[in-house]
Parts: C-alpha cells; structure tokens; sequence
C-alpha cells in the first residue's frame, strides 16, 4: 500500500524532513520527502498497519516548531520504494510555503556552546533545525541554503556530514556552520579591526563593563548596547539617539536575574524563555542596580533574555545584571542592518562596533508583548512572530492592505492565511519607505502574492495613501480608521458577524473630514455605523499639539468654562496666549473626538506632563499614577450620540484628592462612560460582543476595569493578542474589510 500525504502550514526549516525521515525508517517504510513551494510533499510505502501508524504520528507527535494546518491524504497503488529518501526542494509555479520565524536558540546548541569539549565551543552561529535565523537570512523559497546568506559559506566536512545524516540535529540545518567554515565576529572602532573571533567577544565584554556604547550586529538588524546600571552611559546613549524620555530595552542573562529587578509570573516566565524570545514588559522592583535612566517616568521594565548564541557570550562572564539593548537607529528610523552602515549611520551613535559577516536578507526588530489576564499581548509584532501567518478561518480575496502611518505594518491575504509584516516603523521618513517597499516585494516572492485589491486609510496625507492610490491596474479600497481597528480585532478573535466597537486612540481620519479617536461603532467586515462619540473639542496647533499637552488642556478647559489651571502656569504667558487667540478665533485648529488628546488634557491638568518627548507618553504616565483600590468616577453625560466630559473637567479642576487619586478617578470615568455607551447601543442594537481596539487600550489599567464593567453588564468583550492594538494592528483589519469588498 501507498500513501501521499500534502502538508502545509509551517513545514519548512523547523526540522521536519529529519523528523519525518526518521519516523518512516521507524516504521520501515519506503518513499521519499521534499520541501516544495506547495508545501511538504511525502509518499510511503509498506503494509497498511505500519502506514495507519506512521499518519497518526504525523498528524499528532510533530517537532515543536511545525505548525501542520492542512493534510491532504491520497490512497494509492504501491510502486515498489525500497528505501526512504529526501529529494530536492522543487518549486511550483504560483505555489507558496509559509516561511518560518527566526527562532532563539534551543537548549541543546546552548549546551554545545558551553561544552569546552564540542567543536562549537562559544561559537557565536552554533545552530541546529531545532534553531536559529531564518526569516531574516531567507532570499527565497523553497527553504534552502542556496536560498539564504549562508550560502557564500562552504560546509566543511564536518559540518557537511551532519547535514546529511538523518540521525544528527543538524540534518538539514539550512544555517548550519561551525568556526571552521562559518562565519565569525570581528570588533572594530573608528580606525579599524581591534580582535577577531573569540578575543572580539571578550573585549566587547570588557568595553561594555567599561561604559562604553556598542553596535551589536544581532539577528534583524543592530543593537545599540550599554551596562543598564551605567548612568553616565546611558544618559550618553539618550544623547546620541536623540531619545529623551522614552524606555530603553534590556536584555538579562536568565529569569533569576530579571526577577532581582522586576516581578515575575508564570506566564511571563513562559513567554520570556520561549522559542520567540520578545521583549516583555514587566513590573519593575522599587530598587535595584538598574539605572533610574533605563525607563524613566514609568513602572515597568522590557526585558528579554538572549536569543542567540552571541547574546549568551556576552553574559557569560557574569559581568552586568543587564545590558540595554536598543535598536540601532536614531528616532524612529528603521533599524541598521547592515556592516556598511558602521561608517554612515552607526558612526555617531556607538563607540565600538562588534560586526559579523553572516548578511541579514530582512531586517526584523524585537517585538514586545506583555501579560494581561494570564495571555500574551503583542503591542509590536516582529522578530519570532513574522511572518507567521493569521488564520483567518475563511478564504480571503488576495489584497495588500497597507496599513497606517505609525508603528506601521502591512498585510497580505492568501487563501485561509493574513499575513502581517513585520513593524516597519513610523512612515515619516525616506527610510522607513524604503523599509516598507523592500520587505513587500520579498513578502509579495514569498508568498506568491498577486493582490487583485489594495486597501488604504482614509488620512490623504499618510504615505501609504498616496503609495496605494499611485499603484497602477489594481482597484483602491479606502478603510476608516477606526473600522479597521475594530475589524482587525474581530479577524483575530475569529468573529464575522455585527459587533458593537471601541476604538479609543490618538488620531484617525473621519469620514467628516476630522479627527476621530474616541469612535462607537456597531459593524462588521462590510461596513460600519458610528453611533457614539467623544465630543468633538478644537485641538490647537495640529501636531504640536500632540507633543504638547498643555494645548489640549487649554481647549478642553475653556470647553468646560474654565479660564486654566494652576499647573499651566508653567507655560510661558506668550505661549499660551497665542494659543487662547487660537481656540477663540478658532484659527489653526481642528475639531477631534480623539481619546488620546482627552488623556493628554487630564495628564497636564494633573501637572504629570506638560510637553512630551515620545509618543503617548502624557497618557503613560497618567495611568502609571493611578492609584489602586480606587472605584468612584466622576461625573460625565451622555446624550444625542456624543459622550461628554465637560462635568469630568469640572470636577478633576474641583477636587483637591492628591493626583494618584484623581488620575484613578478619571480612568474610571472612560470606563464607566463606554460601559454606558455600550449598554445603550444593546437596547438598540440587540448586540452583546465586544470589541475593544485602538491604541489608547495599550492602558492596563483602562483595559481592565472597562472589561470588568462590559462584563459585570452581561457582555462578551473581546480584546487584542495576536496584533497589537495600536496602529501595528490596522493593517489586519484593513486587509479583511477590502477582502469583503473587493469586486
Ligand atoms: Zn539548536
Ligand atoms: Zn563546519
Ligand atoms: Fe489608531
């Protein structure tokens, strides 16, 4: 008897063939398997009972790593196979394999790197099929090393046995290498080479314990990297960055390190020392030697252990509790990723420069989740999680969806599958750009991605507006902001059918042609009804007014009948009288319902935050002084479709509580007025899920008591996991809406 099997999902490159080869020998079957762009194709040979054995263990006992979601099964005549090989990888023409992420080392390559006595003793690219880069070295499928920028190296015959011998981990191991044959680090400064290899590693050590900056050349792309308990460093690291305020990530040895400086659960625990190794946002210990420097303003840490065998050396003498980890890049430009950009854009910002010469294909930076009711939320989707693809549950039109213009992602559809980009950036500069459009025409190869559609925000100045409105012969779909927030949220919770949604964030294009961000709305994929809304108030200045606080304060104040408050007496007269000129004459401002300005008003009333150096961080330190154990909101109104604060201003001016309290009391009040906001649009609507997107629920503290009031009123609320809620999540929703409307 014969069987052929079709498998699809993520097959390739997480040691499936050596897995599947062993197993047919384990039941002495005769066939073959190979790597396509179809996916894994197998066929075996042998008595039935030995092949009803072999396809139960298939379908159930895969490497960790495989995600099997499609089998297709053929009975067949037997033709004779004697034995069970692997052939070469074919390629089918308009076929596509799901690439793998990259993936952190495994135990046992850990274990080979610590072993004085294996060949890979502290080699920094130690690797196996259960391990290592991936998306970022792939050129091309089907996944082969020809295919990635392994492929200048020469395997040694070491090495070359291994990857041909089905019984060793590294059997077809695509990035395998040893320090004979693999590439290797080199540190240099300014004027040159300083060490190679080992003794590079060693000094890059000694620097970092020094105080000095380094450029790292990681998996995606450049890290910036400094002792985390070195303030003179690291406040010379914000300088060169040009980064004032915002968190810096760390990377930690091992869990019991990170938890002398931050609290640990089980779940982070898991999703800290996981395969994807992202940074995890954790609650930081009140002391310990990290530097007040590191986050400054907030009550969290990101942290993430190393992910490859170069970060495990580094920590290997025991020689900091911590190091920053930060991506080599100034403000928000993407990451540098390649060893020419040593002399260019790394110049300025480092020191040293520990370089390797093993090229990454596709830059990918850390993604960061955190822990929120026991589950993992992505809040930026990239390394260990692109490009695995979203399962949609139903098959979609193929269209690019192009996502916004902050902490930008793109998406694919294909099939059953959404596949996401990998965070790009802020589309604010040439760069990023160039980042965006490289990364599709690799993901478009890929995926063998054809879109017959391309959806866009409805913002006119976004870049990807005007990228998807200049791409020839393809229909444009328009996708409001908010819409596809809610959307997004519903594709990833798997719903089809009408929701009531929350989208509560900074700035999206209205239909009205003004800001929206605190948006109700009842709809599904095919359209949308907006039935409530923050009152519309006139934000001064445009974007000034997003980096400066007190501008919100102002309009909101003078909303509510007051002349000002005792914390913007800090603002300069002339300032602020040129704002007041605007707000009367309503020169220069435009009317927003946006949430995150609401935030910004109530964050510089409080006097927490008057002038911003990064993005949201008004709101941030709003809710990192909420107070906890706190109940009672202030007054607020709703009436006519529009959710009102005028009375919350009033009140939040009025009462002398100290400002943890009040800051508690006004998360409280958005908690309360979308919990009634929602309770009216069910007597209306008859709907009772849930959705709750848009960045401004990256609050925790919002998050939770407006889940527990939804669901203390009887509803199902539905939040974010997969995607980030913030604009990283947009182009999910955009993808899913234009794949419904497409013609
Ligand atoms: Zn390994
Ligand atoms: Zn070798
Ligand atoms: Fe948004």
């Amino acid at each position: 008897m014969r069987r052929k099997f079709q498998i699809g999902g993520i097959v390739q490159g997480v040691g499936f063939r050596p897995w599947v080869y062993q197993l047919a020998q384990r039941h002495h079957l005769g066939g073959y398997i190979f790597n396509s762009t179809l996916g894994v194709m197998i066929e075996v040979e042998g008595p039935e009972q030995a092949l009803d054995g072999f396809e139960t263990a298939l379908r159930s006992e895969a490497p960790p790593l495989a995600e099997l979601d499609q089998i297709r099964v053929e009975h067949l005549e037997p033709v004779g196979y004697q034995k069970f090989t692997i052939r070469d990888s074919e390629d089918a023409a308009g076929q596509f394999v799901l690439v793998p992420p990259d993936i952190a080392t495994c135990p046992d390559c850990l274990a080979d790197l610590r072993d004085p006595a294996n060949r890979r003793y502290r080699y920094p690219f130690t690797n196996c099929t259960n391990c290592g880069p991936r998306y970022t070295i792939i050129q091309d499928i089907p996944y082969d090393r020809p295919h990635t920028t392994m492929a200048e190296f020469r395997l040694c015959p070491a090495c070359e046995r291994e990857y041909h011998d089905p019984g060793d981990r590294r059997f077809h191991a695509q990035p395998n290498a040893c320090p004979d044959c693999g590439p290797w680090v080199e540190l240099w400064d300014r004027e040159g080479m300083l060490a190679q290899r080992a003794e590079a590693i060693d000094r890059t050590r000694r620097l970092l314990k020094d105080g000095a900056i380094l450029a790292i050349k990681g998996l995606g792309g450049f890290h910036l990297a400094c002792d985390a308990a070195n303030d003179d460093a690291l406040r010379r690291l914000r300088q060169r960055k040009l980064r004032s305020g915002k968190p810096f990530a760390l990377m930690a040895a091992s869990l019991e390190k990170i938890a002398e400086f931050c609290e640990l659960g089980p779940e982070e625990r898991a999703t800290l020392s996981g395969t994807r190794r992202p940074i995890v946002l954790l609650a930081r210990r009140p002391v310990s030697r990290i530097s007040t420097e590191v986050a400054p303003g907030v009550p969290t840490l990101g942290v993430m252990l190393p992910y490859t065998p170069l970060h495990h050396l580094l920590f290997e003498g025991g020689d900091f509790d911590a190091l920053v980890m930060t991506s080599a890049n100034t403000a928000e430009e993407p990451i540098a990723y390649r060893n020419e950009e040593v002399a260019t854009r790394l110049d300025s910002l480092a020191d040293y420069f520990l370089l390797h010469n093993r090229a990454i294909h596709t830059r990918v930076d850390d993604s960061v989740v955190r822990i929120f009711e026991g589950r993992e939320r992505l809040l930026r989707r990239s390394r260990g999680y692109a490009p695995r693809p979203i399962e949609l549950g139903f098959p979609a039109q193929e269209v690019l969806a192009c996502g916004g213009e902050l902490k930008n992602t793109f998406c694919l559809t294909k099939q059953h599958y959404a596949i996401l980009s990998q965070h790009t950036g802020d589309l604010e500069n040439l760069e990023t750009l160039e980042f965006f459009e490289e990364t599709l025409a690799h993901m478009k190869r890929f995926f063998r991605v054809t879109p017959r559609a391309v959806a866009y925000d409805l913002h006119p100045q976004y870049i990807t507006t005007r990228l998807a409105l200049a791409m020839p012969g393809i229909e444009k779909i328009g996708v409001q902001h908010h819409h596809a927030h809610i959307a997004a949220c519903m594709a990833e919770n798997g719903l089809r059918e009408k929701v009531i949604g929350v989208a509560l964030d900074g700035t999206g294009y209205g239909t009205d042609g003004l800001i929206w961000g605190g948006e109700f709305l009842v709809c599904d994929y095919a359209g949308f009804e907006r039935r409530f809304h923050f009152r519309y108030v006139p934000l001064p200045g445009g974007d000034t007014a997003i980096r400066q606080p007190w501008r919100s304060a102002l309009s909101y104040l003078r909303d509510s009948g007051l002349a000002g408050a005792p914390s913007l007496e800090a603002v300069p007269d002339a300032q602020r009288r040129v704002v007041e000129d605007m707000l009367v004459g309503r020169v220069n401002t435009v009317d927003t319902s946006s949430c995150g300005r609401l935030f910004d008003a109530v964050s510089a009333i409080l006097g927490i935050r008057l002038e911003t150096t990064y993005e949201g961080q008004a709101a941030i330190e709003l809710e990192a002084v909420a107070a906890p154990g706190i109940t009672e909101p202030y007054p607020y109104s709703i009436d006519a479709g529009i959710i009102d604060y005028r009375e919350t201003i009033r009140a939040i001016a009025r009462d002398d509580s100290p400002r943890e309290v009040r800051s508690a009391r006004f998360h409280n009040t958005v908690s309360a007025a979308i919990a009634e906001a929602c309770r009216r649009m069910h007597q209306r609507d008859r709907l009772t899920d849930v959705c709750l997107s848009g960045g401004t629920f990256q609050n925790a503290y919002l998050l939770s008591r407006t889940a527990q009031l939804l669901r203390a009123a009887g509803f199902r609320v539905f939040m974010h996991s997969a995607v980030p809620p913030n604009d990283g999540g947009l182009s999910l929703g955009q993808a899913v809406i234009a794949s419904s409307r497409a013609s």
